[in-house]
């Protein structure tokens, strides 16, 4: 996945967090400790400085591992607001349709985000999918658009009004 400096900029947000921390979190994401300046390691063993794990996570169960949800940002596990959770693209899309609720079609999905690169200039800038996904999802849900040279997310509503 897109482990860039630029995709966990674009991550580091409260819109992304929030919903990705709500209940979106698996043993896939890897995350950025803020503290330490540095990713997890992709088996999850968490921030090589720290030690810190982005969630609390049992590897003996016969499925392979999960998350206990309950206690996610578990004070003995992780400092709230040290991590920046990187999401995977079928998070983002499921961000999305938990809010878009007539979207949940395959194709419908495939014909918005379609519709979002042809039309939004942020898909020129954008350097993979997942960082097309949070765009896209930011634009429909928030409003919000990347600006790659301030490295921030502002809102634009006179552009939404254009496009
Ligand atoms: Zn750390």
């Amino acid at each position: 996945m897109d482990t860039s400096k630029e995709y966990i900029k674009m991550s580091d947000c409260p819109e992304i967090q929030a919903a990705i921390s709500k209940n979106k979190i698996d043993w896939r994401n890897q995350g950025y400790c803020k503290k330490h300046k540095c990713l997890t390691t992709e088996d999850m063993d968490g921030c090589p400085q720290c030690g810190g794990m982005i969630a609390k996570i049992y590897k003996d169960n016969e499925l392979g591992g999960y998350i206990d949800r309950t206690s996610l940002w578990d004070e003995e596990m992780c400092e709230y607001n040290q991590w920046i959770v990187l999401p995977y693209q079928d998070q983002l899309q499921g961000i999305y349709c938990s809010v878009m609720v007539n979207r949940t079609e395959v194709f419908d999905l495939i014909s918005e985000i379609f519709r979002f690169a042809n039309t939004n200039p942020i898909s020129e800038v954008c350097k993979s999918m997942e960082q097309l996904w949070l765009a896209f999802v930011m634009w429909e849900l928030h409003a919000k658009q990347w600006l790659a040279t301030e490295e921030k997310w502002v809102a634009l509503p006179a552009i939404k009004e254009k496009i």
